[in-house]
């Protein structure tokens, strides 16, 4: 079977490594040594000041809203994981959706600006499938309308743009280190910020708000990332130049590959934003119809292949996240022809090679 992705299991060997420090310590959770040094490595790695770990990508959106007082109304992207929207409305925050642009499948900066509203507290957009937003636009509408600006940046892994991290734009900007992304913790999550006192109530927050022996000074949550998740953060570090190297050699096939059907319209690409250092971890292509998609998704799973609808449906369309109906139509009609495929260390290229040939055959079929 050829699924979607495929966990980096890095060697036994490597990771009983850093186990056996588990063992020395004798301190399995708590801001254990392990978690604190996969910290200062992680903030070392990406180029940012503060790096929070948390037990999971969802809590890390929680707790900032939390930290940063985000209530009543926020705006955000339909087309991204449901958790990106159900986290808010987990916080009794109504989600706004404003839809996205046909290119980069990122919110849409312009039509921000028209759904914001006395309370309106916040924006929340999603550089998906690690393709940066529209950072300086806004930021400007941000900043124009005195909003805080929180990225899902869950799938920005190593992104740089106009060579920084991708993390370092907004107020925070939020990391998922579950198994399926390119790097994880088998499940964990960031929260990544500049801002030195925000860093502070964050790590009160996902201890339960106590901040010494006997003082508890605000509500928080347990959110904490564990030592055992720790050491496979620390093993999966350890190979990361070589998991996203691979998949950029994969990346590049696939898009060789696809360059004339790109070029005769059977299909699109998601466009990158210039001034990008990607880190290949999804490679979306999006199809004519949703006919076309069921059709390769068919022929796909005959041929033992499991490609994603990510993201499909567009989160616009469940009404229990989206209680004020926004209607956004450009996530709706990509949701439903977008396709993502296999791209893990370990697909073969000849495995690779006849993915693309069912590509290959049911798009110039379908004349
Ligand atoms: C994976 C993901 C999340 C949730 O992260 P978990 O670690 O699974 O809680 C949130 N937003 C986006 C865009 C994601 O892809």
């Amino acid at each position: 079977m050829i699924t979607v992705t495929r966990p980096w299991l890095p060697s036994r060997d490597k990771l009983n490594k850093y186990i056996d420090r588990i063992y020395e310590t004798k301190q399995l959770t708590n801001n254990g040594c392990l978690v604190r040094e996969l910290e200062e490595r992680l903030a070392k790695f990406l180029g940012v000041r503060h790096v929070i770990l948390v037990a999971n990508g969802t809590s890390a959106l929680q707790v900032a809203y939390r930290a940063l007082n985000i209530e009543g109304e926020v705006i955000t992207s339909p087309f991204s994981f449901v958790a990106t929207a159900s986290s808010m409305v987990w916080q009794n925050i109504t989600p706004r959706f404003c839809d996205i642009d046909t290119q980069t499948f990122t919110l849409n900066a312009q039509h921000v600006e028209r759904k914001i509203n006395k309370n309106t507290s916040a924006i929340v957009p999603v550089h998906v499938f690690g393709n940066p937003c529209d950072v300086s636009e806004l930021a400007e509408v941000a900043s124009r309308h005195n909003l805080k600006l929180v990225y899902d940046a869950s799938h920005c892994f190593a992104v740089r743009y106009n060579n920084k991290s991708i993390l370092s734009y907004g107020d925070v900007s939020t990391l998922s280190f579950h198994a399926t992304k390119l790097f994880h913790t088998c499940e964990g999550g960031a929260i990544v910020t500049d801002n030195e006192t925000l860093a502070k109530d964050i790590r009160n927050r996902i201890n339960f708000g106590i901040t010494g022996m006997s003082q508890v000074d605000t509500v928080g949550i347990n959110a904490k990332m564990n030592e055992l998740e720790a050491a496979m953060g620390h093993a999966v570090l350890d190979d990361i130049e070589v998991s996203i190297s691979s998949r950029k050699e994969q990346v590049g096939m696939y898009r060789d590959a696809f360059y004339d059907l790109v070029r005769d319209g059977y299909m699109h690409l998601q466009h990158i934003r210039t001034g990008t250092e990607e880190n290949f971890a999804y490679l979306p292509v999006v199809l004519n119809s949703e006919v076309v998609v069921e059709k390769l998704d068919a022929a796909f799973r005959q041929n033992g292949i499991l490609a994603r609808r990510y993201f499909h449906p567009s989160l616009d369309t469940l009404a229990f996240i989206n209680p004020l109906n926004d209607q956004c139509a450009v996530s709706q009609e990509i949701a439903k022809r977008i396709l993502c495929l296999p791209l893990y260390a370990g697909l073969s290229s000849s495995e690779q090679k006849s993915i693309i040939s069912i590509i290959r055959s049911i798009l110039l079929s379908d004349l």
